[in-house]
């Protein structure tokens, strides 16, 4: 039995499959934030979405702003986005052999990011970024990698140092299970502090093979580029013949049609991708300038290979989603996300709750805090008691955000003026249990 108001009246069901799943799943779950830990809650059992919409197993029917982390920028089972799977899956779901659902693919990615000539399918962001350090190592024969605290690029041994994202959540130290001769080789630099980047720069110069950073933060909350960052990030790599890497495996197809890059006018040598690009299934990218691409094996000797690589209903999937991102999209994307954030700021101000919210486009982040947050530091102000009673509120409201204060909300393409506006309600009636 569905509900038909919004908002989580049970959870029995979703107790005891949780109870169960910890029997046979470390924690319960396959990625650690599910698990709720960190807000101290029964997970929701996903039963099924539509649209902006999520049922869970106990009937209970929510709005969604999660989207998968990032990936369904046009809501759940967007009937195109099915109807295009159901033809490929008929005509088998693997081959190992090339098809030409990747070169039509690859053709929209190189046509839509100004950094790319050709790219690489794989099967997960983290997949991307590993790969292109790989590459961006062999192509400049130097081992060190430059990240920044507080960002997260996958679960990859040289860049789990100083991470956001689940790490974050769970404060946790660096992961044990990491060489120190890795972790050695990766330097972790605060977010919007070009002088570190300098600093580091002027120390270890010759041996920095790339930087790798998210041109929008989005595993410390919502975290934009400084004015100039992306910029002295550009001028500072080519100066010292590192390779910058634009990690848009949460950015990319989410805040531009051309990505990050395209929003700011910045160009990378790599670019890695992910999320919206699998529309729903499991895909990562990554690419670039067609120099240095062609180092990569069976062209030139840096070696990466992938069984499901290129798969036919990823492709599928990603290449119908990307198909949809139509210029109007961004703008209602930009105008459904603005009038969030102002709602959100609005609420907050009348009930005097410290609150600085972050947005690019359709990420959306309010913090609690009443600094504006530039970095790790900063995010790591907010008031995290507070953001566990907000979390359970908007749960109980029928909002269903990311379990932690380091993560933003997605709005997708699919959320309507309606969406919203349940959706401030429910935030205004959530401050008032804080
Ligand atoms: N890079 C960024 C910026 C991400 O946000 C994520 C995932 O959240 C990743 C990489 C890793 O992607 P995946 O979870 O698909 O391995």
């Amino acid at each position: 039995e569905v509900s038909e108001t919004i908002g989580r009246q049970g959870e029995e069901l979703s107790r005891v499959a949780f109870e169960e799943a910890q029997n046979y799943l470390p924690g319960g779950v396959n990625s650690p934030v599910r698990a709720f830990k960190s807000v101290g809650l029964t997970p929701i059992y996903a039963d099924h979405g539509i649209g902006s919409r999520i049922y869970d197993i106990d009937g209970n029917q929510y709005i969604d702003y999660v989207g998968s982390w990032g990936p369904l920028i046009m809501g759940h089972a967007h009937p195109e986005v099915v109807k295009a799977l159901q033809e490929t899956a008929m005509k088998g779901t693997s081959f190992g052999l090339p098809t030409l659902l990747e070169t039509k693919m690859a053709k929209l990615v190189a046509e839509r990011v100004p950094s790319i000539d050709i790219v690489r399918m794989v099967n997960s962001g983290t997949e991307a970024t590993m790969s292109a350090i790989r590459l961006a190592r062999g192509y400049t024969g130097r081992n060190k990698i430059m990240k920044f605290e507080g960002s997260y690029h996958g679960h990859a041994d040289s860049l789990l140092i100083k991470a956001g994202s689940g790490v974050a959540t769970l404060g946790l130290p660096d992961s044990p299970g990491v060489p120190e001769g890795v972790a050695a080789n990766t330097i972790a630099v605060p977010y919007n502090d070009l002088e570190s980047v300098q600093l580091a720069f002027e120390r270890f110069g010759e041996e920095i093979a790339g930087i790798i950073v998210e041109p929008v933060a989005g595993n410390m909350g919502v975290v934009p580029p400084l004015p100039g960052f992306l910029e002295g990030l550009r001028r500072l790599t080519t100066e010292y013949g590192s390779l910058l890497i634009f990690d848009e495996v949460m950015t990319g197809f989410r805040v531009h049609m051309n990505c990050a890059q395209g929003l700011y006018g910045v160009t990378p040598d790599l670019t890695c991708l992910g999320k919206v690009i699998g529309g729903g299934l499991p895909v990562g990218a990554y690419g670039g300038k067609r120099e240095i691409m062609q180092q990569i094996a069976p062209t030139g000797p840096i070696y990466q290979a992938g069984t499901l690589s290129g798969n036919p209903l990823a492709m599928t999937a990603g290449f119908t989603t990307l198909s949809l991102l139509t210029p109007e999209v961004y703008d209602r994307l930009e105008r459904l996300s603005a009038k969030l954030a102002a709602g959100i700021e609005a609420n907050a101000k009348e009930r005097g709750i410290p609150c600085s919210i972050n947005r690019v486009g359709s990420m959306v982040c309010p913090f609690f805090t009443s600094d504006k947050v530039i970095n790790y530091d900063t995010a790591k102000n907010s008031d995290l008691v507070s953001f566990r009673k907000y979390f359970a509120a908007m749960v109980e409201e029928g909002i269903n955000i990311a379990p932690s204060q380091f993560e933003g909300m997605f709005v997708s393409g699919v959320h309507t003026d309606e969406d919203i506006d349940i959706t401030i309600e429910a935030h205004r009636l959530a401050l008032q249990k804080l």
